[in-house]
């Protein structure tokens, strides 16, 4: 039986801004850039690591391919992977918990909203993480909390630097409190691995809001954004609401943030790698 029951049938609302999904383009062999209206070859578009080549557009990049476009060619090693939600408050709103789990792990083919391992840029071994936005908005439950936890954890106990890719709605309402908690719990796990003295490379993509922005995302030594990233606490729409104020243009975006201090670099997909690996060799 559900903690709390609802007599008015409401839609589920998702607190996490729009990011665009690989699967709503369609899959034929063209490709319609969203932000430019220029059609391109789609193999051109997947070769560019979902990049528009003509005004380069990033379009969300399936975590896999991430791994393949940051580490050495076969050097990740998925850890971790067995671990899935449970659902501690028996939580249901439009749909039980336990079946939208079900489902979207039937869609994505994911136990949950983050892959982790180790691997290598450049040689270099690295503790990695990277949030799936298509899992349930990429919200932190308690099993990507762990999975956080545990990419600092183990950078900690190899001695390595970590880095993790933040795409992200937030906490994850339908676990409540659990989910709450894992704020404190990641920053506790970084807090200890900040002894061994070795970078923590936080990159933030679009979006990352809520939770994951308050806690780790925006504790890395090194804050990267993708370019034109949603990244904040709250999104734009619920600050206008409530300051009942008109936001600056481009308020929250990357290129915002950057001017305002908040960020230290945006980085294109085309030159991550190589802009981590400069920073490995520097601070690792
Ligand atoms: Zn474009």
């Amino acid at each position: 039986m559900a903690w709390f029951s609802k007599q008015k049938k409401v839609k589920a609302k998702e607190s996490t801004p729009p990011a665009p999904t690989p699967a709503k383009k369609g899959e034929g062999i063209w490709y319609q850039c969203d932000a430019c209206s220029e059609v391109v070859a789609r193999a051109d578009w997947e070769k560019n690591w979902n990049v528009c080549p003509s005004c380069g557009q990033h379009d969300a990049l399936p975590v896999k391919r991430r791994f393949e476009m940051i580490l050495d060619k076969g050097s990740f090693q998925e850890l971790d992977a067995d671990l899935t939600p449970q659902d501690p408050l028996g939580f249901t709103d439009a749909k039980k918990y336990r079946d939208r789990l079900r489902s979207t792990y039937k869609a994505t083919g994911l136990r949950d909203a983050f892959i982790s391992g180790v691997g290598t840029i450049e040689g270099r071994p690295v503790s990695v993480g990277c949030f799936a936005f298509e899992f349930m908005g990429g919200s932190m439950g308690s099993v990507v909390g762990e999975k956080v936890a545990r990419v600092f954890d183990r950078a900690y106990e190899r001695r390595i630097p970590a880095i993790v890719f933040s795409s992200t709605g937030g906490a994850r309402m339908q676990e409540g409190i659990f989910s709450l908690m894992q704020m404190a719990k990641t920053s506790a796990a970084l807090h200890r691995f900040r002894s061994v003295r070795k970078p923590y490379v936080s990159v933030m993509l679009h979006p990352t809001t809520g939770g994951v922005a308050a806690s780790f995302a925006w504790l890395g030594d090194v804050v990267i954004a993708e370019p034109k990233a949603l990244i904040g606490f709250a999104g734009p729409r619920v600050i206008e609401q409530t300051i009942r104020e008109k936001l600056p243009p481009g308020f929250q975006r990357s290129e915002f943030l950057i001017e305002h201090g908040m960020i230290d670099a945006i980085v294109p997909r085309a030159t991550m790698r190589q802009r981590l690996g400069q920073l490995l060799g520097l601070l690792g």
